[in-house]
């Protein structure tokens, strides 16, 4: 199965408006990224901004997190319906800062995942684990939690409208990478573990690789079989480095 690679920039709680300006224009002048799937994550606040530039080409946007709430008094929160006003394509569920340090259960991911898809936005499903669980050797038990948590609150219909993320926590805006080999080795299992469901849903399904993706490392993690693309953090801030990551993936 030959999958389209999808590189997704997060730009985390980074930007302005006018530090935004020269990101989006650069992104929107890129015309040779059509062999690939291009996205970027970006606070709430600038997803208007974000639509105004990207809305005449091929690169798509998305948010960064979305309320487990439909609507009603939930002071500071975002619905799905709300992310789906300004178009949206992607929404991030689970990335690990929203796990650690705003206490996200596996639960509250899956729940979050299921109202993306309620509107017909689709969840990229971030998995990982610490570096303590990788030397515990309890890496896949983890992950395998992470993502049978979301598998029972989108019902297995739904599994072909994933994009996952593995992300190992250790990797994440560390400087650290998982090596190509580690990287594949988890991809795979992920694969494995979706097609023990729907054989169909795993072969077209997308599983980036996010954790330190630079532009001196992405080439050989994207060449791995079960690597379809990444997602980017830090060096999605920089145009030069975003971009050239995203050439590394076509
Ligand atoms: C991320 O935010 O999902 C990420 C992978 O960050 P970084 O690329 O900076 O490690």
């Amino acid at each position: 199965m030959n999958r389209k690679q999808l590189v997704v920039g997060n730009w985390k709680m980074n930007g302005s408006l006018s530090d935004n300006e020269a990101l989006l224009v650069g992104l929107s002048a890129a015309d040779d990224l059509s062999g690939l799937d291009v996205s970027v994550c970006v606070p709430y606040l600038y997803l208007a901004q974000t639509r105004e530039h990207l809305a005449a080409g091929n690169i798509s946007w998305g948010g960064q997190n979305v309320s487990e709430h439909d609507a009603g008094a939930y002071t500071g929160e975002i619905s799905g319906s709300m992310l789906a006003d300004f178009e949206v394509s992607f929404g991030l569920v689970g990335h690990s800062e929203r796990r650690s340090f705003y206490a996200e259960t596996n639960e509250l991911v899956g729940i979050k995942a299921r109202k993306l898809l309620s509107v017909g936005i689709t969840p990229i499903v971030c998995v990982g684990e610490t570096l303590k669980q990788r030397e515990a050797e309890e890496t896949f038990g983890i992950i395998s939690a992470q993502l049978e948590a979301v598998i029972e609150q989108i019902g297995l219909e739904n599994l072909g409208r994933l994009v996952l993320a593995y992300e190992p926590v250790w990797a994440i805006g560390t400087g650290l990478t998982a090596s190509p080999e580690q990287a594949q080795e988890v991809h795979e299992y992920l694969r494995e573990q979706v097609a023990l469901l729907d054989e169909a849903a795993a072969s077209s399904l997308r599983i980036l690789y996010g954790g330190s993706v630079k532009p001196d490392n992405a080439e050989k993690l994207f060449r791995q079989a079960d690597v379809d693309g990444g997602l980017i953090g830090g060096a999605s801030l920089n145009l030069i480095d975003f971009l050239t990551i995203c050439r590394l993936a076509i």
